[in-house]
């Protein structure tokens, strides 16, 4: 899909989307909160990922005391999230930083986010958007997949589909994005079998014109073989 066929028919395909994205759950608000969440999230199902985060907010509540937390216990609190070893020494690294040089309120630029161990354009923009209200696209595993599959994005790279959805997604709808493509994703445009019988985006999706080409071609196949 061009980039103006993208923007033309955005509104459209956004309206579908929305229509089958069910509400999404924030666990937390608060702009601390959410980037400890986002940081634990990595590879990990969403709702491991709010209990582990849910763990740590009920033993630790404030930056400060998340910043003299002890490792083993900390690491204890999100064991069951991925990489948790690796997380846990992370989450206690960004809320010293925090505590020390930012007297524990979080940073509101990208560029500043992005300077903390294991924070990059996903979370930051995750942080912006969700906690500050501040115009962001956080493009995540499920907004990649969906826009690759719909068109909007020509590479794999989720910093190039940044970059393109930027142009194509308004401004005034970057807010809230990220959530509605997720539950898009988690619900409908699933990894391994979209579920494109329900899908209002047919007719604008790049993957199901392509997909139905293919068995289009595998029927003619499999019927000349049968005449001859
Ligand atoms: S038509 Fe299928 S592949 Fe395209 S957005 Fe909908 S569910 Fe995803």
């Amino acid at each position: 899909m061009n980039l103006a066929k993208g923007r033309s028919t955005f509104d459209a395909v956004y309206s579908e989307i929305r229509k089958l994205s069910p509400d999404h759950h924030f666990e937390f608000r608060d702009p601390f909160w959410v980037l400890i969440t986002t940081i634990l999230s990595h590879r990990t199902k969403d709702e491991v990922t709010d209990a582990a985060a849910r763990n740590l907010y009920k033993r630790y509540g404030t930056c400060e005391s998340l910043a003299g937390a002890d490792y083993s216990e900390v690491s204890g609190l999100i064991s069951k999230v991925g990489f948790y070893t690796r997380k846990a020494e992370r989450v206690i690294e960004v809320s010293r930083i925090l505590r020390d040089r930012y007297n524990c309120r979080v940073p509101e630029t990208i560029e500043k986010l992005m300077e903390f161990p294991g924070v990059g354009r996903k979370t930051a923009n995750v942080v912006l958007a969700d906690a500050m209200g501040i115009p962001a696209i956080a493009v995540d595993t499920h907004v990649q997949r969906v826009s690759r599959r719909i068109g909007w994005s020509l590479s794999d790279d989720p910093e190039a589909t940044e970059e393109r959805l930027r142009k194509i997604v308004p401004r005034d709808m970057w807010l809230g994005f990220n959530p509605v493509l997720v539950e898009f994703g988690k619900h409908v445009c699933k990894p391994i079998t979209p579920n494109c019988t329900v899908c209002g985006v047919r007719p604008y999706c790049d993957f199901y014109r392509e997909e139905r080409s293919k068995a289009h071609a595998g029927k003619r196949r499999a019927d000349s073989r049968s005449r001859s």
